[in-house]
């Protein structure tokens, strides 16, 4: 018998539910797993959701909440809710670490097993430090609430400490705020830090001026936005470096400490280094023994089902799979969503005994970044726009597919307040200690 009150875990969480209909377990409540579940409204299944976390995020607004523009809850929803009119639907809060193919069970973190009939693995990818997870300590990546309030918390530290200080060298390093990787999360950060130290917290500190506060963002290729055509990335440098960011080009980083980031065989002694470049698929391809890219992407059939295992699909950012131009379906939102509806095709197709649907076939909207208020940059591949009409529209698709009125409402109310006083309302440390980032020694 349990000593804490708690009923003994069960080594079956889906022994209760009906037997007669198929199970699909979606592993991932991110953007593909969810579109996957949407689009199994109606077929005689049973779902079963697992997720690590009691929330579906939307990571593009993610480095919002990293710069104390938006708040956590208007970015992310709790998985439960967002499936409480689907009585089919269960939701479980667990990590999944492993799956065992010819029992067909998915494995949990407490030891017990999910069984599966069809499974959906859709879990995403994190930040990778190309073979120095040692940087990790320092230099802070982007992919969850708690990396984003991490993030925040240090920045808003780190300018709390520089008020005060009173060598000047310890200052600068407090001051300055490095980002690794000029991809659109680089380029949205660099511009929103610049614009909290030029704007939002100029008025509000006494003995620092904050608009001195140095924003470098270092990129180991030779231009920003790497993926745009060439003139959205001049118009995007050209931007940034009117925002007061430092552009570092053709400069891979090679050590990041707690003193600072090394490039270029100099130091630069920051106290807040942001890490983003690089991502690291799930271990999904581990858990099933199935091939991988460099980048441990599960290399899928056509149809998203790994080889040799029909009843097992993966899908978004966690597998690599060719486009309709031979290019590998790039690793964003839209794409998962449309593998996740993909999936649930194949498998109604499968269980009203159909013809499978005809092969998927990615559809690229177009690429949108924003540098900083009333600029962005979008890429629809013949149309290329950029300033206040791409910023608008940037915005407007960004209200759009956020989930509710209520976050609707509250992202714009929250970007009206900024554009007109300048005023992040996010602005709070939480978590850790308010002498956290203070090097453990002298000072
Ligand atoms: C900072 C940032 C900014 C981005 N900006 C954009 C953008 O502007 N536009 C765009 O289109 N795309 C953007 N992306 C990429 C986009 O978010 C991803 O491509 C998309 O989320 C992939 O969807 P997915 O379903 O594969 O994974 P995710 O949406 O990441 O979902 C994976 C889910 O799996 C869960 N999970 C992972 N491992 C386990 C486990 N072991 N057990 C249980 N659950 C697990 C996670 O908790 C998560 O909920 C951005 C990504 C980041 C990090």
């Amino acid at each position: 018998m349990p000593t804490d009150g708690q009923p003994p875990a069960r080594s079956d969480p889906d022994a209760s539910r009906p037997r007669d209909r198929h199970r699909v377990v979606v592993v991932g409540g991110g953007f593909g797993g969810l579109s996957a579940v949407e689009r199994l409204k109606g077929a005689p299944v049973s779902v079963t959701v697992v997720d690590q976390r009691n929330h579906h995020l939307f990571q593009p607004l993610l480095y919002q909440v990293a710069t104390a523009s938006l708040a956590t809850s208007e970015i992310a929803w709790p998985i439960r809710a967002l499936v409480r009119h689907r009585p089919e639907v269960t939701t479980l809060l667990a990590t999944v670490t492993g799956v065992d193919k010819n029992a067909r069970r998915v494995l949990l973190d407490d030891g017990s097993t999910l069984p599966y009939d069809t499974l959906v693995l859709a879990t995403g990818a994190r930040h990778a430090y190309f073979g120095h997870d040692e940087w990790e300590p320092f230099a802070q990546g982007l992919k969850t609430l708690e990396d984003a309030t991490t993030i925040r918390r240090r920045i808003l530290l780190a300018f709390e400490r520089a008020e005060r200080e009173d060598d000047p060298a310890r200052e600068a390093a407090l001051l300055t705020f490095v980002i690794v990787g000029a991809g659109p999360t680089g380029v949205e950060l660099a511009g929103t830090i610049a614009e909290l130290a030029q704007d939002t917290l100029a008025p509000d500190f006494r003995h620092i001026d904050t608009q001195k506060a140095r924003v470098v963002l270092i990129e180991a290729g030779p231009r920003v936005l790497a993926g745009y055509a060439d003139s959205l990335s001049d118009y995007t440098q050209r931007s940034l470096e009117q925002l007061g960011v430092e552009v570092e080009l053709n400069q891979p980083v090679s050590d990041c400490t707690a003193d600072g980031v090394v490039y270029g065989g100099k130091t630069l002694n920051a106290r807040t280094i942001i890490w983003a470049a690089g991502v690291r698929a799930s271990p999904a391809a581990e858990w099933l023994g199935a091939p991988a890219d460099r980048a441990g992407r599960l290399m899928v059939n056509p149809d998203f089902t790994m080889p040799g295992h029909p009843d097992i699909f993966a899908i978004g950012d966690t597998v690599t799979i060719a486009g309709p131009d031979g290019k590998p379906v790039p690793g964003i939102a839209p794409a998962a969503k449309q593998e996740g509806r993909y999936v649930a095709g194949v498998i109604k197709a499968r269980l009203a005994g159909e013809r499978p649907p005809a092969p998927f076939h990615y559809k690229h909207a177009g690429s949108l970044a924003q540098i900083g208020k009333r600029r962005a940059v979008i890429d629809f591949g013949r149309i290329k726009l950029r300033g206040a009409l791409a910023w608008w529209i940037w915005g407007i698709a960004h209200i759009y597919f956020l989930i509710g009125v209520r976050s609707r409402l509250s992202v714009a109310i929250s970007w009206l307040w900024i554009h007109a006083r300048n005023q992040r309302t996010a602005r709070l440390i939480t978590q850790g200690q308010a002498n956290e980032g203070r090097k453990p020694t002298s000072d």
